[in-house]
Order: C-alpha cells, then sequence, then structure tokens
C-alpha cells in the first residue's frame, strides 16, 4: 500500500504518549528538538474532561464499567483488556491478558500512582542469587535522573533509610485514616515493615500545579492537576515550547529503514481516515507500551532486517514479565459502627508495606511488597461486594439499609505485588494467522509462571490472613489451594508488564544497550517498560519516567554532537 509521504523531516519522532512517550517529548522539546508524536487514541484534557466531581447517583449506571472503562465510567482512562478491532492471541495451554489504553497519556490518566524507586538490589538481582540476568546499569546510574523526576513531577513519602527502598525528594505524606492506623497496628506487631507510601500526588503546590484537595478520586484524572498524569503534566508543557506536533489517532505500524540500516521515520494508520501515512524524522523514539514496542519492532520487517527491526539478537519479544500479584480481603468488627468522621484523602492508600524480608532465606526467590486497601469510599456499583458476605448481613427493607450503614468501611484489603524471574517460557512473537482492523499482524502471547512465583503467591496469602487475624478480622475467602496456584493472577492482569526489548551489554543476548539505544540501529530508542531487564517487586512507571529522561538527555546531547 502507498503511504501518503510528509516533505518535512522531524528531529525526533515518538510513538505512544503514554508515561515513557510524555518524557521524551516534554525533555526533546525543552533541549530544543523539533519532535512529533503519534498517538494511537485520540485527545483528552483533565482539566476538562475529568469527571472527578461527578456523584454516582447523577448516572443511572452508578459508576458501573463501560467497554471502553472498565474500571467506571467515570473512570479516566479508555482502554481495556479487549478493544475492537485490535486483537492478541495466546498460544495453546497460556493465559495472558493485555490491558491497553487508547488516548494521549495512556494508562497514566488512571494509573494507581504508586511511585516506587527500584533499589541497588534490583539492578543486580543475578550477583545476588544467580538468577535472570543483571542490568548493564547500576542505581547510581538512575538515582540523579529519579531525582529530577520527583522534583519535575512531584512525590510524597518518607525518609526511612531502607537498604533496598531508595528514599527520594519527597512531600509530606498525608496522615493514616483509622483503618490504615488499624493495620499499621497488626503489621507492627506481626513485625512487617509498614510506612507511609510514595504516590506521585502533590500535598503541596508545585510547579504551577496545585496541592491535592483530598477528594480521593485520582482515577477519574484530577481537575486541579494535583497527581500526576503524563497528559497534563508532560505533554501539555511540551506543546506549550511550540516544537512539539501531537497526532492523535495516529497507529504506528512499522519503522522505515534506509538501505544502510538507519530508521527513517514510521509509518502509521490515520484511524480517522484510514489512509497509511509516514512521518520522517532523524531519531525514532518507541514508547507504544513495552509489548505494542516490541510488535512494532517484529513488524518491522525489510530485506536488510528479514526478523524485524533490531533483532539480530532474536530476542525481540523475548523475558516478558508482570509483577506477582494476589489478593485477599476480610471483615473487621472493629470496624463496624464507627463515629462518622472525616475519612478524606488522596485517590490511592497512605501507607504500605515494602519487602521486609530481604535477608532471610524462604522457599522463593525475591519479594513482594503489600498495598493496601479499605476504609470509606465513595459509595457505587458495586459496593462493598454484597452485604451477604458480611456475617450476618443482608435482610430486606429498613433492615438492609441499616446493615450496609454498620459495615460500610469495615472491609480491610491487601494485595501483593512481587517479582517474577525472566524465563524461556514467557515471550511474545507475531500471530502469523490475526492481523487487527489495519491489518498490522498481531502478538500471540506465551506464558508460564514457575514454581517461584506459585511459592511466592502462597506467601503473600498466608501473610494477608495473618495481618486479618492480628485486626481480629475474618477473611472473606478460602485459602487458595496449590490446584489454584496459591490464588496467583494471570499473567499480565496486574498490567505491569515489562521486557521484550530488553538492554544489555552483549549485542547477541540484548536488544538495546545501556542508553536504551538499539545495537542494530543506531538511531532507534525504546523509553518504555520494554528496556527493562528484571522486574523488581516495585511498580514500574517512577522507573520508566527515570529512564525515557536519561534516554531523551542522551538522544540531545548525540544529536547536539552531530552523531545521531
Ligand atoms: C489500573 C492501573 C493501575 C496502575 N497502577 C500503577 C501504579 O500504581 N504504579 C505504577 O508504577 N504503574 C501502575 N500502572 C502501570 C502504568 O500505567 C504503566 O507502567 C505506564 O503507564 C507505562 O507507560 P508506557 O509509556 O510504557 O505505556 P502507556 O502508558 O500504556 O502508553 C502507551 C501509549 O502508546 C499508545 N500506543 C500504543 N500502540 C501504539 C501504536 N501502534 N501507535 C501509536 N501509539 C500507540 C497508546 O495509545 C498509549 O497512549 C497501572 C496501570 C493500570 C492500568
Ligand atoms: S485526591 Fe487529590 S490528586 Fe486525586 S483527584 Fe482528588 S484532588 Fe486530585
Amino acid at each position: 500500500m502507498q503511504a501518503i509521504r510528509q516533505q518535512k523531516s522531524y528531529d525526533v519522532c515518538i510513538v505512544g504518549s503514554g508515561a515513557g512517550g510524555g518524557m521524551a517529548a516534554y525533555v526533546l522539546t525543552q533541549a530544543g528538538a523539533d519532535v512529533i508524536l503519534l498517538e494511537a487514541g485520540g485527545p483528552w484534557d483533565n482539566l476538562k474532561d475529568s469527571a472527578m466531581l461527578t456523584w454516582p447517583y447523577e448516572s443511572p449506571r452508578r459508576g458501573g464499567s463501560t467497554k471502553e472503562r472498565p474500571f467506571g465510567e467515570f473512570d479516566a482512562c479508555i482502554g481495556g483488556w479487549d478493544i475492537e478491532g485490535e486483537p492478541y492471541t495466546t498460544a495453546p495451554g497460556s493465559r495472558f491478558r493485555w490491558w491497553r489504553a487508547r488516548m494521549v497519556g495512556g494508562r497514566t490518566n488512571h494509573w494507581g500512582r504508586i511511585s516506587l524507586r527500584f533499589g541497588p538490589y534490583d539492578f543486580k538481582r543475578k550477583t545476588r542469587d544467580g538468577l535472570g540476568d543483571d542490568w548493564p546499569i547500576g542505581y547510581e546510574d538512575v538515582a540523579p535522573f529519579y531525582d529530577r523526576v520527583d522534583r519535575l513531577i512531584g512525590v510524597f513519602g518518607s525518609k526511612e533509610n531502607l537498604p533496598n527502598e531508595p528514599d527520594g525528594v519527597f512531600l509530606p505524606p498525608p496522615r493514616p485514616r483509622c483503618h490504615e492506623l488499624l493495620v499499621k497496628q497488626a503489621a507492627d506487631r506481626l513485625r512487617i515493615t509498614c510506612i507511609p507510601s510514595r504516590l506521585s500526588i502533590l500535598t503541596r503546590p508545585l510547579n504551577g500545579r496545585a496541592a491535592c484537595h483530598y477528594c480521593g478520586q485520582c482515577n477519574r484524572g484530577c481537575k486541579v492537576n494535583a497527581n500526576f498524569t503524563s497528559t497534563n503534566v508532560l505533554v501539555a508543557p511540551a506543546l506549550a515550547t511550540g516544537r512539539l506536533t501531537l497526532v492523535t489517532n495516529a497507529m504506528a505500524r512499522e519503522v522505515t529503514v534506509d538501505g544502510a540500516g538507519r530508521a527513517t521515520g514510521v509509518a502509521y494508520v490515520d484511524k480517522t481516515t484510514g489512509a497509511d501515512r509516514h512521518v520522517r524524522a532523524r531519531v525514532v523514539v518507541l514508547a507504544a507500551s513495552a509489548l505494542e514496542s516490541a510488535r512494532l519492532l517484529l513488524n518491522s520487517r525489510s530485506g536488510l532486517y528479514p526478523n524485524g527491526l533490531a533483532n539480530a539478537s532474536g530476542t525481540v519479544g523475548k523475558y516478558i514479565t508482570d509483577t506477582t500479584g494476589t489478593d485477599v480481603a476480610g471483615f473487621i468488627p472493629r470496624m463496624m459502627d464507627h463515629v462518622p468522621h472525616n475519612h478524606d484523602g488522596v485517590g490511592g492508600m497512605h501507607l504500605y508495606m515494602p519487602w521486609w524480608l530481604e535477608e532471610q532465606k524462604l522457599d522463593f526467590p525475591r519479594g513482594y511488597h503489600i498495598e493496601v486497601w479499605g476504609g470509606t469510599q465513595v459509595p457505587g456499583e458495586g459496593f462493598m461486594g454484597g452485604i451477604h458476605r458480611y456475617p450476618p448481613g443482608g435482610g430486606y427493607g429498613k433492615q438492609l439499609k441499616d446493615d450496609y450503614r454498620r459495615y460500610y468501611g469495615a472491609t480491610i484489603g491487601f494485595s501483593g505485588r512481587g517479582e517474577m524471574i525472566p524465563n524461556d517460557d514467557c515471550y511474545c512473537e507475531i500471530d502469523p494467522r490475526t492481523v487487527d482492523r489495519w491489518g498490522i499482524p498481531v502478538l500471540r502471547f506465551h506464558w508460564k509462571w514457575s514454581d517461584h512465583e506459585y511459592k511466592q503467591s502462597k506467601h503473600m496469602q498466608e501473610t494477608f490472613r495473618a495481618l486479618i487475624a492480628e485486626m481480629g478480622g475474618e477473611v472473606f475467602s478460602p485459602m487458595p489451594t496449590a490446584e489454584q496456584g496459591y490464588g496467583l493472577a494471570t499473567g499480565g492482569t496486574i498490567i505491569h508488564e515489562l521486557g521484550g526489548t530488553r538492554m544489555g551489554n552483549d549485542p547477541g543476548t540484548s536488544v538495546l544497550n545501556r542508553w536504551c539505544q538499539a545495537h542494530d540501529c543506531k538511531n532507534l530508542f525504546v523509553t518504555d517498560g520494554g528496556p527493562f531487564v528484571s522486574q523488581a517487586d516495585k511498580n514500574p512507571t517512577w522507573t520508566i519516567l527515570a529512564l525515557s529522561m536519561r534516554t531523551s538527555d542522551y538522544i540531545a546531547d548525540q544529536m547536539k554532537k552531530g552523531a545521531l
């Protein structure tokens, strides 16, 4: 198909405007580059489009989910597990789910904003336990960029001096709420480290943005811009420089190359007309999310690169991981019939538990952190999961209403988020038979958890049950059995997928070098979660942002030196 070619050539073409792409657009436009940003989804502006202050009773759905908004109709993120016309497949025997956003800002319009740095051990895990691989860089290489991200975007937290949970440039954390104080007491008694959470929400004004007013609705998008989205905090200022061209509804198909093997630009589909287009650029940055960037490279086949671009090592699509996860919720009688009090807070937890057993010998490697939920959220569709779960809840009419009031706020939940070790059975490749609505070949996933992850999930379940018992509560569900995988969530469902274009010093076993630059194609970079060598138990986005900033600085520097 003949693509409509643009005459103009940009300095940089970025694909995807989420965490990784938004940061690249911000840094490169600040550095003076002429940048074009291709985004598969439509426009969004929290200040106008957010449903932050909508009451559930204002909608007949009461906030229930829709196809485009699986997390509820007021949610700020458009996307989901299944996107019409954009399938993916799984190999026989594999289960994997892929959550994709389709809008400016990508998944940062919804994310939980848990903003944890990887620690020094996380970059060098193979040296510590012999599994997986070390990163070609260490914490000291990324630390200055974490600091700059903290100062630019804002994150609250507390100085703790823990060896593998580096402190940041923190704003003051919000105080724990009633249910969180009870969690803290139980954790202290069980000797589980429990500290203020670290979320990218402003508790003080920063860089012209207002402080949070504690309405607790972060996932709906913040109308006062007090939490982080790539949309409002990175892409909007990049546009304000006048050096960013943002093209929405632009679905990238492949990276094009010249006869010498250098990237020349990106071919994309204009989703509004279905027309094929091409944009030219000196440098191409892929940030379409880890797995989509691997897809783009695998689909960029040419005479020079028959197996896909940057894939001489054969490792594009390999070493993919997701966070391990399992949850337990319980009913805490002490929290029933509570005195009405101000329970406002940020849209997320005020406390969490970092991995506390680093030096202990366990039957699984690595570890997990614990996220805490509960309290008195705004009631909406699906509220409390049904009163019949609460002993002895239920009934009709007044009895039912009274029971809802009594039990409201008496639930506590714990979610484990842990580190998976990359393995040879988890990878993605191009499905030879399936294409999306634009004829672009789709990904096929292979997935298999190892015993490491199952054993970790068992430990999570036992710990959460012990915490609930310590609070005097009752869990809602029985302990999952070995046959049930100890409750380990299906691959992909924690939505922290990483790898597929990992970095390394050896071009034979990695796709990118230590600057996230393709070994085989010097003017091609990846700035999403693709370059990650290992998962860590930390949620990945703060590291995606820091690495994207580091890579973008490098690109700007190399362009100034004429090396790109
Ligand atoms: C419910 C939820 C909660 C989360 N909570 C946390 C958390 O608390 N902490 C944390 O660290 N992480 C969290 N995450 C994960 C976090 O959102 C991601 O790690 C982060 O957004 C990844 O950034 P990215 O730039 O790689 O991809 P994305 O944010 O997904 O952005 C990719 C962008 O690329 C666009 N795109 C895709 N394909 C193409 C194409 N072919 N052409 C053009 N554009 C394309 C997409 O439309 C999208 O806008 C959460 C995610 C979800 C969904
Ligand atoms: S809790 Fe704070 S940051 Fe979140 S939406 Fe409300 S005001 Fe904004």
